[in-house]
Order: C-alpha cells, then sequence, then structure tokens
C-alpha cells in the first residue's frame, strides 16, 4: 500500500535577531538555520520514518538539490517531483527575535505552479488500499482527490492554511478531513459537523486529539503525551503522517492514534520541521 502525497515542499531560512527590522533598517543576523519544511515535504517525512511508502507529488525550483537528497534519504520516491525553470522553491523567511517572536515572509514559488500532468502522471499507479494525503498549500488538490477516489484510494485532507473555498471544493473527494482546532470550528461553521465524509481528526495542541467516524458516529479520544516542548511547528504534520501511516499498514485507529501521538510529542521536543520527525524505532522507544 503507498501514500501518495500531493503537497507543498519549502525550504525554511530562520534568522536569529537581536529585534526585528523596523521599516527602512538594514541588521545583521546572529545566525542562520536552514531546515526543509512546507506542509506536504513534512507530512511525506512524517510518514515515510513512520515506515509508509511514500511516493510525493509536487514541484520545485531547478535548484535546491539538498532538499531531493533529504526526501530521499527518508525513503520517499520523489519521481513525481517535477524541476520547473525559471521559478522559485517554495520557502519562508522566517525572523527571530531575541524574545522568540516572529516574522515570516512565504513564498509559495513552485507549490504554486504544479504542473497539470503531475496528477495523471504522479498517481499513474494509485488504486484500492493506496491513500492520498494533501493539504492546502499547493494547486491541483480538487484533481488529485477525483483521481484518487474514482481509482477507489482513499484521501485524507489537511485544511490548512484554512480556507473555505478550497474545502469547498475538495470535500466531495475526501474520505477523513484533518483539522486542528480552530480549523474545526471554522469547518464546523461553514459547512455544519455533519460532514459528508467517513472520518474526521481534530489535533488540539497539549490537549491531544480525537477521530470521529461519521458514519457510526463512534469517537476515539487520544489524550497528548506530557512532554517538554521547544518547538510545535510541524506537530499537525507529524500527527496527519502517522496517522496516514497507521491506516495504510491497516492499524486499528487507537494504535494508529497513539502511535501518532507519541510521534508528535517527540517531534515538539525538537527543534525544526520536516527534519524533526521522529522514527518508528524512535516512537517504539517512547513508548516501551
Ligand atoms: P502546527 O500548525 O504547529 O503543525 P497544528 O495546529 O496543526 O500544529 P496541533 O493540534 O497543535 O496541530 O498538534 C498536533 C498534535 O501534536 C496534537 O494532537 C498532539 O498530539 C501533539 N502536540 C502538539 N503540541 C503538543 C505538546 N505541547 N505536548 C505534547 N503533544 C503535543
Amino acid at each position: 500500500m503507498t501514500i501518495y502525497n500531493l503537497g507543498s515542499i519549502n525550504i525554511d531560512h530562520v534568522y536569529r535577531l537581536a529585534a526585528l527590522p523596523r521599516v527602512g533598517e538594514t541588521i545583521s543576523s546572529l545566525d542562520h538555520a536552514l531546515g526543509l519544511g512546507g506542509k506536504g515535504a513534512n507530512q511525506s517525512v512524517a510518514a515515510a520514518r513512520a515506515g509508509a511508502q511514500v511516493r510525493h507529488l509536487g514541484a520545485m525550483g531547478t535548484g535546491d538539490d539538498w532538499v531531493l537528497d533529504m526526501l530521499g534519504a527518508a525513503g520517499i520516491d520523489t519521481g513525481a517531483v517535477a524541476r520547473l525553470d525559471g521559478v522559485a522553491t517554495g520557502h519562508a523567511i522566517i525572523l527571530v527575535d531575541a524574545e522568540g517572536e516572529n516574522s515570516i515572509i512565504l513564498h509559495g514559488g513552485a507549490n504554486r505552479a504544479l504542473p497539470a500532468g503531475l496528477v495523471t502522471g504522479g498517481l499513474a499507479a494509485i488504486g484500492p488500499g493506496d491513500i492520498l494525503m494533501m493539504q492546502n498549500e499547493t494547486t491541483l488538490q480538487a484533481e488529485a482527490a477525483a483521481h484518487a477516489r474514482a481509482a477507489g484510494a482513499r484521501v485524507i485532507y489537511s485544511a490548512a492554511p484554512f480556507e473555505i473555498a478550497a474545502l469547498r471544493a475538495v470535500l466531495p473527494h475526501v474520505s477523513i478531513l484533518a483539522v486542528n482546532e480552530v480549523e474545526a470550528r471554522d469547518t464546523f461553521a461553514a459547512f455544519g459537523e455533519a460532514l459528508p465524509i467517513a472520518g474526521l481528526l481534530i489535533t488540539r495542541g497539549a490537549k491531544g486529539a480525537e477521530y470521529r467516524d461519521l458514519e457510526t458516529g463512534r469517537i476515539w479520544e487520544q489524550p497528548a503525551f506530557r512532554v517538554q516542548a521547544v518547538d510545535t511547528t510541524g506537530a499537525g504534520d507529524c500527527f496527519a503522517g502517522w496517522f496516514a501511516a497507521g491506516l495504510s499498514r491497516g492499524e486499528d485507529i487507537a494504535t494508529t492514534l497513539r502511535n501518532a501521538s507519541a510521534a508528535a510529542a517527540l517531534q515538539v521536543t525538537r527543534k525544526g520541521a520536516g527534519n524533526a520527525m521522529p522514527t518508528r524505532a524512535e516512537v517504539a522507544a517512547f513508548l516501551a
């Protein structure tokens, strides 16, 4: 069983500064760190480290080969990552001041310019038992979801960044919707709680997570593990990737939720996003 993930690939540039620059001001950074980010890449790495077979569908500029190397090193099939001439790889410029406050510039770049043939080419072999994951940081989600469902696969959609029009376009093709607490509230306000999908995953940060089977009405509650959080960036992506990996292995919901919760707890104890996703061995050791 394969997890296909149509998603963003971003390079995070993190600059530590004494203070955020004011208009017209030039300041030197205290240091610079490069990291792998983007909800798509984060979820692919999380699912791959959770032991799933993952094929990533996305796009990048023509440089930045280290990003592909990093995805490949995690065991991800990057054959459906298009390289686009004259378009920048998606990136985030993250400025962090001495108090830990930040300002972020996000440039979608190649993530917002996916070639039209990516869906048919990248999903050519998708079938029953496979899963398509998607988030709202690229184009082509509705086409990809329709293709995957027609082929008998399940579709897990993370409605982030939340956008009602985007959710409305994909909802008819979604099997499981994954949202955080704020996104859940916005979803219910726009569409009601009786969503026309099979399942709903709601993560609530340090309060844990819940999965609702919307066909039977059954609800699973998963408390968060208590840890010292250092950086919660990508926690939701970690949870979603591990959740998809559990489902693709045919694990029951309770086991899947517990593993995903443990993985996300470990992830928040580390700095970074994609590079901070824990491995199966690390999660097993944490739960032992
Ligand atoms: P992000 O946007 O930062 O990726 P999110 O808002 O999508 O996060 P959250 O609901 O904050 O996602 O977190 C996802 C999961 O990560 C939670 O359900 C929980 O299992 C775990 N988690 C998050 N924060 C903590 C924490 N402080 N301690 C333990 N587990 C946490």
